[in-house]
């Protein structure tokens, strides 16, 4: 009975342990790299359909004020209206690739403002008949969430004006993308 015993501790001690660091480790990689989001996700488009309360449960304040409750920042408050690092700006709520740095121009509206889109089905474009105006309305592709409206007043070669809450918009520095990018390729 003794031996079966020590057995028994031998075998599954180990097996305990190595599971607990296991999940432990995973947790705060997770709490850093996804900031407590877990649908956040720069490598995938596939789509993403959380209720409104797990929403609020896991973006910011201000993120989920204008993603999910369609609200406007105010003009001119934006840190990405002048900016002019090189790029990729993401949807702040998923990870979504949405614009590229070389499309965004200044527009002088007050928001950030870009001319095209990453892709077709990195936007999805509704009709917006509210505040006695008939606009278009550009939600991201993949979460839905509210990004801004788009106008047709915009430069060549579209001629569009995507006119965009900076506070929706995640960027990363083209450098830093080719870096991580190096090192994948030679790990
Ligand atoms: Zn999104």
């Amino acid at each position: 009975m003794k031996s079966i015993t020590k057995l028994v501790v031998l075998f599954l001690l180990p097996v305990a342990f190595s599971h607990c660091s296991y999940s432990q480790t995973t947790i705060a990689k997770k709490e850093k790299t996804m900031d407590k989001n877990p649908v956040y996700n720069r490598n995938t488009a596939d789509t993403v359909n959380l209720t409104e309360d797990e929403w609020k449960k896991i973006l910011p304040a201000e993120v989920y004020y204008i993603a999910r409750q369609k609200g406007t920042e105010r003009p001119g408050t934006s840190k990405f209206e002048d900016f002019k690092e090189k790029g990729t700006y993401y949807c702040a709520a998923c990870g979504n690739a949405l614009f590229k740095s070389d499309t965004k121009f200044e527009s002088g509206c007050g928001w950030p403002s870009f001319y095209q889109p990453i892709s077709k089905t990195s936007i999805i474009y509704t009709p917006d008949n509210t505040h006695g105006m008939e606009r278009t309305e550009v939600q991201c592709g993949r979460c839905k969430g509210h990004l801004g409206h788009v106008f047709e007043d915009g430069p060549p070669p579209t001629g569009l004006r995507y006119c965009i809450n900076g506070v929706v918009l995640d960027f990363e520095k083209a450098a830093e993308a080719e870096k991580k990018y190096n090192e994948k390729k030679n790990n």
